[in-house]
């Protein structure tokens, strides 16, 4: 019998196939269990279709054969069947779609990837096998052929004997390496974990026969029993009607597939059909994973296309800011053949990453607006991310997630969100006021704080390192502008206070050019302030960078020294005022400039910054205290 050659493209990839390290080999069984699939499909489709096929759906099957003596792994399946001439076409040559996948790049290492990430069908058989055996007859012959091959030689084909339609592929396993042990692939466990993985969803029962101990229930001997177990479940949950599944069902499928140990905290599973269908079940976690905040953690939701695990974690389908999203999508729109290249420009999932993020959005609305002890739990868990998704699109998403921030609020001592701080606030009222620092209790301290709350202001306290930067970004939230009251623009006092404030630094000015001496370029301006009820002092910053902001930005690896222009404010009406005009005007300029220093530090300290020399102030303490 003559030897027939594979087609120039099909023996460069069954190349690769028969000599790939590659670990994913698991995959062939993915990909014969897809083609008998396909092959029941196109059986019961022509059924429908042609009046004199009879065809019982019941009988549709996919079966497991395991002979472990031999070495061999059976997949066999009762669908349409191949005859001679098309056995010589479809295995001769490489499948269409994978060709081309094959022409687009020359570089074997990728083609590897693409070819462990999708499979390339019926070749992949080659990866565990030596040799391949596929016996099959059409249901539009009554002839039919086995076709043989041991990879890169090429194939034979010789008609045959079989008595009913469909196919038996027979792989001889590879001997076993150092490296690859083949005689897994024959292990009863190995083979249901594989389908569970990979196929669970197939609408097609996969059966294999397995031997289980019984007990016979008079002798009450065990003995071994034959039985056919169907390995696959084959309705996946997210095809199943809403109705039809019960929350705990949900759970047990969250927990069980996404290794959670705890319910997830919203369960969203819709069925979309237009433009592009598709199932999608998506879970909200009730908390971020151990790595979440972590380079290590991967978004991404898996993908099916008709029962068919495609990827595991498709990134493209989720925005970074939704990245805590867990789910499926199952889309028949979906090539089996696409590949991460294709898949970012690819119109569907394009078309179905959109919809879920317009998606996720409501239900995250919804939960804030029904279910708030949810949703400051989910926020707990995520709000930063969100915060960082408007942060790092420079604004191009506020819109979108400037309704789903919250921050702590000073008037009602809990989270709230933009929208209803700005319902509380006076119908002439233009300023969203804030203030920055380590937890609440801290800021509450703070002597501007102090002021904004006693002239009636609600304030909201960033503790977050991102919130003041978010805020940056948003610039303002529904035309009121955002204010920090630790910046030299806040100012409540009334035009009269205002002018008698101005006319007092007016005359000191002479007194503060001489503080600016001593405290040189570490501050802008020394200045009197009337807004400080008992405090001595406070440090407040002029431009764009605050305390807070400054840092942030200096802990961040590689920054640049980034400094906060600051102001040193001093409570006119203390005591220490006095004493400081006493001191300028007797020249007596050594203690101004021990009690300069000692002002500004304590300063620093109030705003949670470190005291730049601590030993030099410390000294220069206890020198004033033992006078
Ligand atoms: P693909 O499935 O991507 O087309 P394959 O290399 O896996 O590529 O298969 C090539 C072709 O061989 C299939 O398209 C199908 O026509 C045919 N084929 C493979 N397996 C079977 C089967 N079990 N029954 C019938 N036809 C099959």
């Amino acid at each position: 019998m003559k030897k027939k050659e594979f087609k120039a493209e099909s023996k460069k990839l069954l190349n690769m196939m028969i000599n790939s390290i590659y670990t994913n080999k698991e995959i062939f069984l993915r990909e014969l269990i897809s083609n008998s699939s396909d092959a029941l499909d196109k059986l019961y489709y022509l059924s429908s279709t042609n009046g004199e096929l009879k065809v019982n759906k019941e009988d549709l099957e996919i079966r497991i054969e395991v002979d472990k003596e031999n070495r061999t792994l059976k997949i066999i399946d009762n669908g349409i069947g191949m005859d001679k001439e098309e056995l010589e076409n479809n295995l001769g040559t490489i499948a269409k779609s994978g060709t081309e996948l094959f022409k687009e790049s020359n570089n074997d290492a990728k083609n590897l990837e693409i070819i462990g990430q999708f499979g390339v069908g019926f070749y992949s058989s080659f990866m565990v096998s030596k040799k391949v055996e596929v016996l099959s007859r059409s249901i539009n012959s009554d002839k039919s052929y086995l076709w043989t091959s041991d990879g890169i030689d090429g194939y034979t084909i010789q008609e045959s004997e079989k008595n009913d339609n469909g196919t038996v592929i027979t792989l001889y396993l590879k001997d076993n390496t150092d490296d690859v042990n083949y005689d897994e692939f024959l292990d009863n466990y190995t083979i249901e974990r594989l389908i569970k993985k990979y196929s669970d969803y197939i609408k097609y029962p996969i059966r294999m026969d397995v031997e289980t101990e019984k007990e016979d229930e008079k002798s009450k001997k065990k003995e071994k029993v034959i039985e056919t177990k169907t390995l696959n479940s084959m309705i996946p949950i997210w095809k199943k009607k809403m109705s039809d599944v019960s929350d705990e069902e949900y759970h047990d499928f969250y927990v069980d597939k996404f290794y959670d140990y705890e319910h997830p905290l919203k369960v969203i599973h819709s069925s979309v059909e237009g433009l592009t269908s598709y199932n999608a079940l998506l879970f909200i976690p009730s908390h971020a994973p151990f790595n979440y905040y972590t380079k290590e953690y991967e978004k991404g939701l898996m993908l099916y296309s008709r029962g068919v695990m495609i990827m595991d974690k498709c990134a493209d389908l989720l925005p970074d800011y939704f990245s805590f999203v867990k789910g499926i999508v199952d889309s028949e729109d979906i090539s089996l053949n696409i590949s991460r290249e294709t898949m970012q420009e690819d119109r569907q999932i394009k078309l179905i990453a959109k919809n879920i993020e317009t998606k996720i959005k409501r239900e995250l609305e919804t939960m804030l607006k029904d279910n708030r002890e949810d949703y400051e739990k989910f926020y707990e868990a995520f709000g930063e991310q969100l915060k960082y998704g408007i942060y790092s699109s420079y604004g191009m998403n506020k819109e979108l997630l400037e309704d789903l921030l919250m921050f702590y609020s000073s008037s009602e001592e809990k989270l709230v969100t933009l929208n209803e701080y700005v319902s509380r606030m006076d119908k002439d009222d233009k300023t969203i006021y804030y203030a920055s620092g380590e937890t609440v209790d801290k800021i509450k301290m703070l002597p501007s704080v102090e002021e904004a709350l006693m002239k009636g202001k609600e304030v909201l306290f960033f503790t977050n390192y991102l919130d003041e930067f978010v805020i940056k970004v948003l610039g303002a939230y529904k035309e009121k502008q955002f204010m920090n009251v630790n910046d030299s623009n806040f100012d409540l006092s009334s035009d009269e206070e205002k002018e008698e404030l101005k006319k007092k630094n007016e005359e000191s000015v002479d007194l503060f050019k001489s503080m600016k001496e001593i405290l040189g370029e570490s501050v802008k301006e020394i200045r009197y302030t009337n807004k400080l009820k008992n405090h001595p002092v406070c440090l407040i910053t002029d431009g764009d960078v605050s305390l807070e902001m400054e840092k942030v930005l200096n802990a961040m690896p590689n920054s640049e020294n980034v400094k906060a222009n600051k102001i040193l404010e001093i409570n006119e009406n203390h005591p220490i005022s006095k004493k400081l005009e006493d001191l300028y005007e007797n020249k007596k300029i050594d203690e101004l400039k021990d009690y300069t220093k000692i002002l500004y530090n304590a300063a620093r300290l109030i705003e949670g910054l470190s005291v730049e020399n601590p030993t030099e102030i410390t000294n220069l303490i206890c020198d004033i205290m033992s006078k």
